[in-house]
C-alpha cells in the first residue's frame, strides 16, 4: 500500500503515480494535469524543463519524462498538512489552513531563489522536494535552480552565490519575518523576490557568523512572525546599518 501525499487515500502501489518527488492517486493526478506549461525545454541540452503553474504563476524546474506539478498550489483534494498547519501557527499567520500553506511554500521558494541571485542574471526557477504538502529541511532531492544571463539569454543551472558573509539582515515578506546572513548578492535577492528590507548590518565575517547563531538559537527558526521582536543590533553591536542600500528604488 501507498498514501496519497494530496488526499492521503491509502491505495495499491500500482495505483499511486510519482508526481514531483511524492505519490498521488488518478484522481489528484487528474485534477493538475494542465496545471503547467513548459518555459524553457532543455535549456543547454540539460535533461530539465522549466515550468509555469498557470493557476499561481510560479515557476520549477523538472526532470524531462517526469510528471510535476506547482511547488505552491494546493486543490480542492488537498489535506491539511498538521506541520504546515503549526508553522502557520507559529507564523500567527491569517486566512484558511490551505491559504498558509501556500503562502508558506510560496515564501519558501522565493527564499531559496534568493540563495542564487548574482549581478547579471535573472534566477528563473528552482526546485523544492516535499512542496507544496511539506516544508522539510531534510528533504534535499532538486532538479536545480536555473537562471538566465541578461546579456546573452542563456539558461543554465546556477550554484549558490555565497560570498563573504558579512551582512546580518532581517527582511520581511508580507507579514513573514526573514533573518539571516549573507553577502549583497543575497540581500538584493530577497529584494528581487519582493522582500522588503528591515535592517541591513555589515561587520567582520566572524562577528556576523557568531551574531546569525545566536539569532537563530534565540528564535529556533529564520522564519518568524512580525510580531516577534527580532534585535539585530543586540547580537551585533557593532554592526554598520546599511539598510539604505538595498531599499527599492
Ligand atoms: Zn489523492
Ligand atoms: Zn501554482
Amino acid at each position: 500500500m501507498r498514501q496519497c501525499i494530496n488526499c492521503l487515500s491509502r491505495l495499491p502501489r500500482k495505483d499511486i503515480t510519482d508526481v514531483a518527488w511524492c505519490g498521488l492517486c488518478t484522481p489528484c493526478v487528474r485534477l493538475v494535469e494542465d496545471q503547467m506549461k513548459v518555459l524553457h525545454d532543455q535549456p543547454g541540452g540539460a535533461a530539465v524543463r522549466i515550468l509555469r503553474c498557470g493557476w499561481c504563476g510560479v515557476t520549477r524546474s523538472c526532470g524531462v519524462g517526469r510528471r510535476t506539478r506547482c511547488l505552491v498550489c494546493l486543490d480542492d483534494r488537498s489535506v491539511p498538512d498538521p506541520a504546515m498547519e503549526g508553522v502557520a501557527r507559529r507564523l500567527e499567520l491569517d486566512g484558511t489552513w490551505r491559504e498558509c500553506s501556500e503562502l508558506i511554500a510560496a515564501t519558501t521558494v522565493k527564499i531559496r531563489l534568493a540563495k542564487y541571485a548574482r549581478p547579471g542574471w535573472t534566477v528563473l526557477a528552482t526546485d523544492v522536494q516535499g512542496l507544496p504538502w511539506k516544508n522539510f529541511r531534510w528533504l534535499t532531492k532538486s532538479h536545480g535552480t536555473w537562471g538566465r544571463d541578461d546579456e546573452t539569454g542563456e539558461v543554465r543551472r546556477l550554484r549558490h552565490s555565497r560570498g563573504e558573509e558579512t551582512l546580518l539582515y532581517l527582511v520581511r515578506y508580507g507579514k513573514v519575518l526573514k533573518f539571516g546572513r549573507g553577502n549583497a548578492d543575497r540581500v538584493g535577492g530577497h529584494v528581487a523576490q519582493g522582500a522588503v528590507p528591515v535592517l541591513v548590518l555589515s561587520a567582520p565575517r566572524e562577528q556576523v557568523a557568531v551574531a546569525g547563531d545566536r539569532l537563530r538559537r534565540l528564535h529556533r527558526a529564520e522564519l518568524v512572525s512580525h510580531r516577534t521582536p527580532v534585535d539585530l543590533f543586540a547580537v551585533l553591536p557593532g554592526g554598520l546599518d546599511v539598510t539604505d542600500r538595498y531599499q527599492r528604488s
